[in-house]
């Protein structure tokens, strides 16, 4: 049986962080086992692919906006197909880059779907590996709802193997990555319809209700049509098209789509991992349970990523992966991921830029909530008779104005919140952001000129 001093199992985000971090910082032998391509979901089927045909929506917006300036420009005569093929080009060179990498690093790749079989042991293929650490790092799937003609459907594995841009979708779902798919596919050209239970329940439930109600505004104002109607009954084919049916029979039927896009959640990978054999408990969907430290309850076994159910990006997976091995092999037993005011960006269209608490949640806290906001269209469309609303929000609490939230939607907000979220995650207040000098013109400066909280 093959040793090593630390295994992966899941060559994704996590996965590869764990190895590359412990081989090359601390000289141990690693092993890295993957079922499909290395990257996993964030390189293969996630964060990177999804924002190349982000930026190509973009461009499409920006072509439209360059008329307002003079050029003779127009968003028409987009190829779908040369720009899949470029992206698939781009991600083949980033997998063969992660090959190469743990080639230099001396970190074993072994190819295969993975098992935990005893303590320390786990088996691919028939051969069996042994190591005093086990990382898994196994990430999650795309769930179908299971409705009648569920098949009919595609995931956002399969929105990504589109060769051809469909002319008439309907996208199930309003979080962020329904939201995401939906823009872009509008972006270039698709009539869109976001079905979904209610506004309430689905439309981006994690997000400041001041920045939901932006993007619902702007995503209808562009076009997007938006279908409530309770739970969802089931898909068929009727007269050619594919229709979404409401469990509710009263509701009206969805119709006429080409394609059909389940965007309803995530399970995580924990099927088949012998985690029973091992003793790894699980929580009732299926998501590793592991303390503070990513230890799950079985000594030697760490879980790190989406598999763990927690906060589910990318910087996460990767961020716990690497403080896990300085933990494990770097002497400071106390090292592990801090999971508080964690800054994410939704790439919808303008995006969403997010940090710390939302207003609701302030006010639920008890303490005094003070929130500062301001709405206002960009210089951006000073030119345009459309303009695309921003919207920057404060929450601050207590009597030192400290800065639990930061909200923000607009053009550059994705780009914008980096920088805030260092300042807020180290304990800012609202007098810091007054005496931080505005640049000058920006939309950022909104941020550090707010007045008048209530
Ligand atoms: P994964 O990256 O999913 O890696 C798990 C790997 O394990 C996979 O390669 C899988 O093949 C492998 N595997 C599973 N079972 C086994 C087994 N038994 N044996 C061997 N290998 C196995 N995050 C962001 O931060 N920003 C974004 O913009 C963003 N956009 C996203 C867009 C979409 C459409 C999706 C789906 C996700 C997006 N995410 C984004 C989330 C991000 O992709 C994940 O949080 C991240 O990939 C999690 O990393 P991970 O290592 O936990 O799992």
């Amino acid at each position: 049986m093959k040793q090593f001093d630390l295994i992966a199992l899941g060559g994704g985000s996590g996965g590869l962080s764990a190895v590359e971090w412990a081989a090359q910082y601390y000289g141990k032998r690693c092993a890295v086992i993957e079922s499909g391509a290395l990257g996993g979901t964030c390189v293969n089927v996630g964060c990177v692919p999804k924002k190349v045909m982000w930026f190509a929506a973009e461009h499409a917006r920006h072509l439209r906006l360059a008329a307002d300036f003079g050029f003779e420009a127009h968003g028409g005569g987009h190829d779908w197909g040369a720009l899949v093929r470029r992206r698939n080009e781009y991600i083949g060179g980033l997998t063969r880059w992660y090959d190469g990498r743990l080639a230099e690093l001396g970190v074993t790749r072994i190819r295969g779907a993975g098992r935990l079989v005893g303590p320390g042991v786990v088996e691919v293929g028939g051969e069996r590996y042994q190591a005093g650490h086990i990382v898994i790092a196994t990430g999650g799937r795309p769930l179908v709802l299971p409705v009648e003609g569920a098949e009919l459907g595609v995931t956002s594995d399969g929105f990504f193997g589109l060769r051809e841009r469909p002319g008439r979708v309907c996208v199930v779902g309003g979080g962020y990555i329904g939201v995401e798919l939906a823009g872009v596919l509008h972006g270039l050209g698709a009539q869109v319809c976001v079905a979904m239970r209610s506004y309430e329940e689905d439309f981006m439930p994690p997000f400041d209700d001041g920045v939901r109600e932006v993007l619902f505004r702007q995503m209808q104002a562009d076009g997007i049509r938006f279908g409530f109607g309770g739970a969802i009954g089931g898909l068929e084919r009727r007269d050619g098209a594919l229709a979404l049916r409401w469990a509710d029979g009263e509701a009206e039927t969805l119709t006429g789509f080409d394609c059909v896009i389940w965007a309803v959640g995530r399970a995580p990978n924990t099927d088949g991992l012998g985690l029973e054999t091992a003793g790894v408990a699980v929580d009732e969907r299926g998501f590793i349970g592991v303390d503070e430290y990513q230890n799950t309850n079985v000594a030697g076994i760490y879980a790190v990523g989406d598999v763990t159910g927690r906060a589910a990006l990318t910087p996460v997976a990767i961020a716990a992966a690497r403080r896990l091995v300085e933990r494990l092999f770097g002497g400071d037993d106390k090292r592990r991921l801090d999971y508080t005011m964690i800054p994410s960006v939704v790439f919808s269209h303008p995006p969403i830029g997010a940090v710390g608490m939302t207003e609701r949640e302030a006010r639920a806290g008890g303490k005094a909530v003070q929130v500062y906001q301001s709405r206002f269209a960009p210089m951006a469309y000073a030119l345009s008779e459309r303009k695309v609303e921003t919207m920057v929000k404060l929450v601050c609490v207590g009597a030192e104005e400290r800065i639990v939230g930061c909200h923000i939607i607009g053009d550059g907000a994705d780009e914008m919140l980096q920088g805030f979220a260092v300042a807020i995650k180290m304990g800012a207040t609202k007098v810091d952001f007054d005496n931080t000098v505005a640049i000058h013109p920006t939309s950022a400066e909104e941020l550090v000129t707010l007045r008048g909280g209530a």
